[in-house]
């Protein structure tokens, strides 16, 4: 019987349509956890509620040490140079950090 031989290989055969979208799915997976990555401008941090004291939203300053001048920190409004205020301070990098950890 040549008819059942040949219908069986057909149906066992992949199907040539419909080209498979998973490379598609990759490849939007690995943009957009690359502008993930990117997720904020130098100037676009969130500014967060203070982790240390939870009183205060953190606030945006500019350094204006000579060693440092002009380079970007965050810190709690209720930060003490002293150390008897609130102990949030991080720079720049470092407040990037804290907001991934935060899982912002
Ligand atoms: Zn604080």
């Amino acid at each position: 019987m040549p008819w059942l031989s040949s219908s069986v290989l057909s149906c066992s055969s992949p199907p040539l349509s419909a080209p498979t979208p998973e490379a598609q799915i990759h490849a939007m997976a690995r943009e957009s956890s690359a502008s993930a990555s990117e997720q904020w401008g130098a100037d676009e941090l969130p500014l967060i509620l203070c982790t240390d004291c939870g009183l205060r939203q953190v606030v945006r300053r500019r350094s204006k040490q000579e060693w440092s001048f002009g380079k970007v920190f965050y810190c709690c409004p209720l930060h003490k140079r002293d150390g008897s205020g609130c102990p949030f301070w991080f720079w720049e990098e470092d407040y990037v950090v804290k907001l991934r950890s935060l899982g912002c």
